[in-house]
């Protein structure tokens, strides 16, 4: 049922299911398919209630989906889902606390736009040829890994000298407040110590790396104004330079989720048949209590270094852009996970590929008390991204979409003519692992074809178009466009 802005789901649940998405934005059947699906997880839980009664009863209570939602595995990206007394690990996604970080230089567009060639240079070199120093010691490492970025600064020694000078505001009260699961901070997962990404226990490890597919670190500009006393507030005036970096936990994330599917099949109650469509709930009670610690652990691990990751990977991007462009400073606008969830006692809100979009009720204290939360939601490399300020609007569970959302699967996208391709990377500049303006490279047929093909997936008609996204969540109430960003040059891991 489409009424003007929203779409909801009538289900045998009688399950809240909200669809924010204007008309113009295309949905996929597929997903639409998959958002049913994930709704008979209410049976799984009331099944499970049965096995232990005495225990409170696990309830699914609501679903929200984003107007960039599309098929994901097993549940839709841009899916949020509240339950009561059971958490769900696949309603967070495997990239645990993947996340948008944006920030401002003191840089114009008029500045940097005469030396994108040499950045683009210097970028291929400090992120794809060994030209990033940023190492941490094991003790740094674990600090971060604990504690998040607070952590490692109290470690003393910046691992990033010779980076951009940082203030903690960087590290601290301009990043979304994680409300790790109670108890995950200072927990370290024992395997991480061995294995992990990059370096064991006694070598100092590169932290900074992008991860392949959509993450990108992105140099915008800011090319208009939606409202002027918010943008000024956040430092956004038109013509500056700012910042994207989407980047997750890389392998930690994973192996997060598979202690959980470790933990959660351990946990599964004998003759009890497995639900339908693949997702196992921990119901929170004392039988899965173990199960669950060992999930947190890894899962705060991989949270900290996520958020650890993006600071490094802007400050690879300060690096870069103070090399060539001179003296410069950056200042964190926001830094906001999507996929992750929030505890708040028998209640659990899973994102899974959905930002937080709370009002500035939430945001008590902070710097976003007076204009609410900074929503970004970045478009594709090929077209403009947008900020937006959160109304903490409760019918979206103050969550808003996290980008424009694939229009198409993957493997569609690849069948792009090479002619629009070859019109796309003459207007925008992409800088990835492989150097195609190297001679040697660009002889190498195959090589070529596959970069070309990785591109295409990428590339602006992948994805929806973000102007109707930004309208939908404008039109429903979620958030309010603040400022349009539009790409100078993208660096695609
Ligand atoms: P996800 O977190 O689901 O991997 O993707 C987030 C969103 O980022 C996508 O839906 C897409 O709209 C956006 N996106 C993907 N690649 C790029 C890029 O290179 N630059 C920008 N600005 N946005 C991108
Ligand atoms: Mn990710
Ligand atoms: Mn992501």
């Amino acid at each position: 049922r489409r009424d003007e802005h929203w779409l909801t789901l009538p289900n045998p649940w009688d399950i809240p299911v909200d669809i924010c998405a204007g008309e113009r934005v295309p949905l996929e059947p597929a997903a639409v398919d998959e958002v049913l699906s994930v709704l008979e997880t209410a049976g799984t839980l009331a099944r499970l209630a049965g096995t232990a009664p005495g225990h409170g009863t696990p309830r699914l209570t609501r679903l929200v989906l984003t107007p960039d939602f599309h098929k994901g595995a097993g549940i839709p990206i841009g899916t949020v889902v509240e339950t009561e007394g059971a958490l769900l690990p696949q309603a967070v996604g495997n990239d645990v606390n993947c996340g948008m970080r944006l920030e401002v230089t003191s840089l114009t567009v008029e500045e940097v736009r005469p030396r994108l060639d040499a950045l683009e240079r210097r970028l291929r070199h400090l992120f794809f040829e060994g030209g990033r120093r940023i190492a941490l010691t094991p003790v740094q490492r674990e600090a971060l890994l604990r504690e998040g970025l607070p952590g490692l600064l109290l470690t003393g020694d910046a691992p990033w000298q010779g980076y951009q000078p940082t203030d903690p505001g960087d590290c601290l009260d301009r990043m979304h407040a994680p409300a790790h699961p109670a108890g995950t901070a200072g927990a370290f997962a024992d395997w991480i110590t061995s294995a992990g990404s990059g370096g064991g226990a006694s070598h100092d490890s590169i932290i900074g790396g992008i991860g392949g597919g959509n993450h990108f670190a992105e140099l915008q500009y800011v090319a208009r104004v939606h409202d002027a006393s918010a943008a000024y507030a956040w430092g956004l005036t038109p013509g500056m330079v700012v910042l994207m970096v989407h980047s997750g936990s890389l392998s930690l994330g994973h192996q997060a989720n598979a202690t959980a599917l470790d933990g959660l099949r351990e946990t599964w109650p004998a003759g009890l048949p497995r639900p339908l469509n693949g997702i196992l709930p921990f119901p929170l009670d004392e039988r899965s209590a173990a199960a669950r610690r060992r999930y947190l652990d890894a899962f705060g691990n991989a949270a900290n270094f996520a958020a650890g990751n993006r600071f490094f990977l802007a400050l690879t991007m300060r690096a870069g852009l103070a090399a060539e462009c001179g003296r410069m400073t950056a200042r964190l606008v926001y830094d906001a996970p999507h996929n992750l969830f929030w505890q708040d006692g028998d209640r659990i809100v899973h994102r899974k590929g959905a930002t937080p979009a709370g009002g500035h009720e939430q945001m008590t204290g902070g710097p976003y008390a007076m204009w609410g939360e900074p929503v970004i939601v970045p478009g594709s490399m090929g077209a403009a991204s947008y900020v937006l300020r959160g109304h903490g609007d409760p019918r979206t569970l103050a969550s808003a979409c996290h980008g424009a959302g694939r229009r198409v699967p993957r493997g569609a996208t690849a069948r792009a003519s090479d002619r629009d391709l070859d019109a796309f990377l003459r207007e925008f500049r992409v800088v990835t692992p492989l150097n195609h303006r190297d001679p040697a490279v660009a002889r190498r047929a195959d090589v070529m074809a596959a970069w070309r093909r990785d591109l295409k997936q990428e590339a602006p008609w992948a994805y929806k178009d973000i102007g109707p996204v930004v309208s939908s969540l404008h039109a429903g109430g979620v958030a309010a466009p603040v400022a349009e960003l539009r790409p100078l040059l993208t660096v695609k891991g």
